[in-house]
């Protein structure tokens, strides 16, 4: 399956993309991921990056999708699928990713927006800032994400509703509640057939 994951910071988005991987079998493609690993690398993306990222804010898009392109190019199995997570962020960066899956894979399957509460988003940051390393989990990092996250990236939810893609999962609570949501969402798109009228 082609798959987004859409998610405000601390919605879950990492958690859940690795169930979703393992049980489909899928590569998980996580731009902020990347980013770490270039900026930790050094490596001239990364020192391009950097301060974006530190401060909680986009890293321009012609960036991303130059290292989306080059991780795209590395090689993805078409017919096996991936998911992206924290990627597409912008309407530029959404039209970009359907310009190149029109060209390589076909259209994408099904996005999953993960629906959390802002003040539940914040209290997982602040938790998550005390037992991970993040360059951008300190509290003004993360209310900045917060508000980049509802200016730029929300709009999506439009976007992708518009193209019949977007399913709304309840992200709050525990994460076998939230994986067991997705993954009847899942199951549903995979196999229509036995889910019709469900
Ligand atoms: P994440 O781990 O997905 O929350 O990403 C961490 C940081 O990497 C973000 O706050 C941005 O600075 C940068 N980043 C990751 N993905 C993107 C993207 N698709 N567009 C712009 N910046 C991104």
């Amino acid at each position: 399956m082609r798959l987004v994951l859409l998610g405000p910071p601390g919605s879950g988005k990492g958690t859940q993309g690795a169930r979703i991987s393992a049980r489909h079998g899928i590569p998980t493609i996580s731009t902020g991921q990347l980013f770490d690993r270039q900026i930790s690398a050094g490596t001239p993306l990364g020192q391009r990056a950097e301060r974006y990222v530190r401060a909680g804010e986009l890293v321009p898009d012609e960036i991303v999708l130059d290292m989306v392109a080059d991780r795209l190019a590395a090689g993805v199995d078409c017919a096996e699928g991936f998911l992206f997570d924290g990627f597409p962020r912008t309407y530029p960066q959404a039209e970009a990713l359907d310009r190149m899956l029109a060209a390589s894979c076909g259209p994408l399957d099904a996005v999953i927006d993960l629906d959390v509460d802002v003040d539940e988003v914040l209290a997982r940051i602040r938790r998550r800032a005390h037992t991970e390393d993040r360059l951008d989990d300190a509290e003004d990092t993360a209310r900045r994400r917060m508000a980049v996250f509802a200016a730029e990236t929300a709009p999506l939810r439009r976007y992708y509703q518009q193209a019949g893609l977007l399913h709304t999962i309840e992200g709050a609570g525990d994460p076998d509640e939230v994986a067991a949501r997705i993954g009847q969402t899942l199951a549903a798109i995979a196999h229509p057939q036995l889910h019709l009228g469900s």
